[in-house]
């Protein structure tokens, strides 16, 4: 029995890992590198094995920086099931197909710029194909994705239908039991429920994207949203809001239903200008049995799709344009999530000129995007190569995260009754070594950090050096 950290041991994205058990060799998510271009481009290197002799994927959850690279995949040669939760399955549609135009377009972009053909990384009918060998399955529900390797999801509270993953091994005389992290939300946070808590486990593989800070707190964030809706109201301008389409765009929508009287919202045009959010948003509503006590109480008294009076639900790229007239009394959500792209990025070129814009950052903003340089507080931006001004007001509110951070990593690992082995995959060095100090300090557990390449020798416990 070994496992092989491949991708994301180095970063945050491209998440992937190898488990062989006797003859069967099974594949622990398959993300997308995600970053600057140069990064982007080692998404099309080969795949360090062959994708033909992989005998079933498990997926954690549905984040292209898990799921994104699994079209390429099954493009390459793959043609085993890929186990996963129901929701994300569904909302693996979603992403892909977005995914898949999105690198069609690029291609034929550089096509027609460089005189030749550059093909795309997949294509929509790639990602079709993997839509197809996706497995949905119930949590807790136990599976033996391969002879020898058992499988159970447990909901792991970062988005509709991510999990926790459990995998027990039996090879010959010798059993183990391996806890997958994949992405772990945050306790509290609002629709999902908390992770699962888990007893017991020989190896635990970790993230710790966030595992050398904490959140600001969710009562301080969800205040700070009310008082920028209300300085926005006294300014007579809208809010724009960049937010991921799977995850945040639900959240937002959720807190505006939660807070629609105490915010004053009717006096609003609530617009959720993104396809792929309204999709998402769908997916969510569809799948009640997933949400916590207090979701469930408030779905109930529902019978349609959560409208706020006053929600719309704009899907064409004119009904879009038609909300660059608003010049107030608009609250727009729309992706992408860090201003690199999409939707946002119009009315930003519409509404930074503006003092009484207010723009509320509610994600992370990686370096080198827009986001970033808004809540830097740059006075000027350019954006499809023109400046602009930045007059209206940006505020950044980071209690909304649906990672864990460091406390909600220490409880949940805190949680095993026995020491696991553990092994921290996922996050940037400075956050790997302050999780590891943390970890070695309060649960008195030394968790090893490998690198991408390392292989670990699930009997002895050994980790060699990997040839990458
Ligand atoms: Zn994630």
């Amino acid at each position: 029995m070994r496992l092989e950290f491949y991708g994301a041991a180095s970063g945050v994205t491209g998440s992937c890992h190898i488990l062989e058990v006797g003859r069967s060799r099974v594949l622990l998510d398959c993300g997308l590198i995600q970053g600057s271009r140069e990064e982007e481009a080692r998404n099309r290197e080969p795949f360090p094995f062959d994708p033909a002799g992989i005998d079933a994927v498990v997926l954690s959850h549905a984040h292209l920086d898990h799921s994104g690279r699994l079209p390429l995949l099954t493009q390459q040669g793959f043609r085993g099931p890929i186990y996963t939760q129901n929701a994300t399955r569904d909302l693996c549609d979603v992403l892909w197909q977005d995914a898949a135009g999105l690198a069609e377009r690029d291609a034929a972009y550089l096509s027609r710029r460089r005189g030749k053909a550059e093909p795309p990384l997949y294509t929509r009918r790639d990602a079709s194909v993997a839509f197809e060998q996706l497995v949905g399955l119930r949590y807790r529900e136990v599976i033996e994705v391969a002879p020898g390797i058992s499988v159970r999801l447990l909901d792991a509270g970062h988005i509709l239908g991510s999990a926790l993953v459990q995998l027990d091994m039996q090879d010959g005389g010798d059993a183990r039991t391996l806890v997958y992290s994949g992405d772990i939300g945050q306790y509290d946070t609002p629709i999902l429920n908390d992770p699962t808590a888990i007893e017991d486990a020989d190896l635990v593989l970790m993230e710790s994207t966030y595992g050398d800070r904490l959140h600001r707190s969710r009562e301080d964030s969800v205040r700070e949203i009310g008082e920028i809706i209300a300085a926005a109201r006294h300014d007579q301008g809208n809010v724009l809001i960049p937010a991921f389409a799977i995850g945040r765009s639900q959240e937002l929508l959720y807190l505006f239903g939660q807070h629609y009287e105490d915010w004053g919202l009717d006096r609003w045009q609530i617009v959720l200008d993104s396809p792929m959010a309204i999709e998402a948003t769908r997916i969510y509503w569809d799948y009640p049995q997933l949400y916590d006590a207090e979701a469930s109480k408030l779905r109930r008294r529902l019978h349609e799709m959560p409208r706020l009076q006053n929600l719309r639900l704009t899907r064409s790229v004119e009904e879009s344009q038609a909300i660059n007239r608003l010049h107030s009394g608009a609250i727009i959500i729309a992706g992408s999530g860090m201003c690199s792209g999409g939707r946002i990025v119009h009315h930003l070129k519409q509404n930074l000129g503006r003092r009484g814009c207010h723009v509320l950052i509610v994600g992370f903003q990686a370096y080198g995007t827009l986001g970033r340089r808004l809540v830097n507080g740059e006075p000027r931006v350019r954006i499809h190569g023109d400046e602009y001004q930045v007059q209206a007001q940006v505020h950044t509110v980071g209690g909304l995260s649906a990672h864990a951070d460091q406390g909600d990593l220490l409880r949940w690992l805190g949680g095993f009754q026995n020491k696991p082995s553990v092994y921290l995959v996922h996050g940037e060095t400075e956050a790997k070594q302050a999780f590891r100090s943390e970890v070695r300090e309060r649960l008195r557990i030394d968790a090893a950090i490998p690198a991408p390449g390392d292989i670990l020798d699930l009997d002895s416990l050994e980790l060699t050096q990997g040839r990458h």
